[in-house]
């Protein structure tokens, strides 16, 4: 038995946070709120909260913990109101600690406003030397962000969003709401994403579509690239646009990120995964007995990869479905302190033969290390890696929690000495240009700096020594 599981969870990029907003007077919307945060749970596993506002009084409930843990039939029922915004967080470097909870809350002189983000400011050390000895609680950019809109210039709180957000660089999907109100908007690149659906006749919004069929709502479309919206009384409304959309959709959401059931630029993540299986397996074949995936986030391709050499595709590594997430926090000490998470090869099954093993990513190396190891054991013939997007070598700065550079192992390595430190009998990564093909999207709309070193956004490469956390 080894612990795979708990050793990729450590090992992957970090899924980042999950937001959501709801406006929809006479129907429970912190249930609602609840279960399309459930839903979101892989974006962030760290803490949860939802806001809501009956029009007059904002209250919040916000914890460390999963969805399942943070809220209950009880505590939900307190939240009583027509308007609701929900954050699933997942935090980077700075560890876990309860200020950085979100939805983030201001109220100044009877006015409140409270505000859900999936993304990474990379200019808040500027913006927050401009709010001076402003009062803050957290280290994060989601409270820059929020007290730079409060400052900024306006009466009504679409009228400051309106002015503050041109100043914000980097990834942002915002879900906020005032006492009346709901907003969602999106950075001009529109890097996170933000879906728009409909409930019975209102309107929400969140960070996936997965979330919208949860609760039984319908996808509209997505919130735009650089796009205002705002919910109330007299319905749906476009405030305006923060800069002229010049999109960048996150690739990685495609390979990794999002579950395999949300549509993203009208393409189902489950079928991108497939296609990018079968493009890797035109890309380099290879003759095999079985093909296997690393569960669950390389499935979709390994069915597709399977599919295309005609190789049958079955399940060597089997997970304990039923162990509680014990892995979730980030800081180390703590990790190792977790309970271990069990994941066994099924030697019979392995016993003799040539299997592709097809997985999403391969961050640091020390899993496919370990898997490659453990598969040795059981007494395999030849162990073949397929990898379906290119080497990761570069950070990224826009909302996912990726390790230093030098800790890739695509830094200064070429694939064969990857492959001969992995101890595979074959390694190869699908190339850029297949993956974009996969996703079905312009190459000049996407981000794929993690990839490419090619980013959209200008980043301050001193970054990373901020004191301030993204968002996530
Ligand atoms: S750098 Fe990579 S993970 Fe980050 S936004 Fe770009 S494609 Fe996504």
């Amino acid at each position: 038995m080894i612990d795979i599981l708990s050793l990729k969870r450590q090992e992957a990029l970090k899924d980042h946070c999950g937001v959501f907003g709801i406006y929809a007077p006479g129907e429970e919307v912190s249930k609602i709120t609840y279960f399309a945060l459930h839903s979101l749970q892989h974006r962030g596993q760290e803490s949860a909260g939802i806001a809501v506002s009956d029009g007059g009084k904002l209250r919040s409930i916000r914890n460390l913990g999963l969805v399942t843990s943070v809220f209950n039939e009880n505590n939900l029922n307190k939240l009583k109101g027509y308007i609701a915004i929900g954050h699933n967080r997942y935090s980077t470097t700075g560890g876990n600690t309860k200020n950085n909870i979100q939805p983030v809350i201001i109220s100044s002189r009877g006015k409140v406003f409270a505000a859900s983000h999936n993304g990474n400011i990379v200019n808040a050390l500027e913006l927050s030397k401009k709010l001076g000895n402003q009062k803050r609680i957290s280290t994060s950019d989601t409270e820059v962000l929020v007290h730079t809109i409060n400052k900024a210039k306006g009466m009504k709180w679409s009228e400051k969003i309106m002015n503050a957000a041109p100043l914000f660089q980097g990834a942002y999907s915002i879900v906020a709401c005032s006492k009346k109100r709901l907003y969602a908007f999106r950075d001009p690149w529109g890097i996170r994403p933000l879906v728009i659906g409909r409930l019975n006749g209102y309107y929400a919004v969140a960070s996936e579509t997965c979330a919208l069929e949860t609760i039984g709502a319908r996808y509209i479309r997505d919130v735009n690239p650089g796009e205002v919206i705002e919910v109330g009384k007299k319905g749906f409304r476009v405030l305006g646009y923060i800069a002229k959309p010049n999109r960048k959709f996150c690739l990685f959401e495609y390979v990794y990120l999002a579950r395999p059931d949300s549509i993203f630029n009208q393409q189902l993540v489950h079928e991108v995964r497939t296609r990018s299986g079968q493009i890797l397996a035109k890309e380099a074949p290879v003759k095999a007995d079985l093909v296997a995936a690393v569960p669950d986030s390389g499935t979709s391709a390994a069915i597709g990869f399977a599919r295309a050499l005609g190789i049958p595709f079955g399940e060597v590594l089997i997970k304990n479905r039923y162990i509680g997430r014990t892995f979730i926090q980030p800081e180390q000490h703590i990790r190792e302190q977790g309970v271990k998470i069990k994941f066994n090869p099924m030697r019979k099954i392995i016993e003799g033969k040539r299997i592709v093993i097809v997985d999403d990513s391969i961050v640091r190396g020390t899993t496919m290390k370990k898997i490659v190891e453990v598969l040795r054991k059981c007494g395999i013939a030849e162990i073949h890696l397929r990898i379906t997007s290119p080497p990761i070598r570069w950070p990224c700065y826009y909302g996912v929690d990726t390790p230093d550079k030098k800790q890739f192992i695509a830094n200064g390595k070429t694939v064969s000495q990857i492959k001969k430190y992995i101890g595979a009998d074959s390694l190869h990564y699908l190339s850029l240009s297949g993956l974009i093909e996969a996703s079905r999207q312009d190459k000049n709309n996407l981000c794929h700096a993690c990839f490419s070193g090619e980013y959209p956004v200008k980043v301050n490469t001193n970054f990373r020594k901020n004191v301030f956390e993204s968002n996530c």
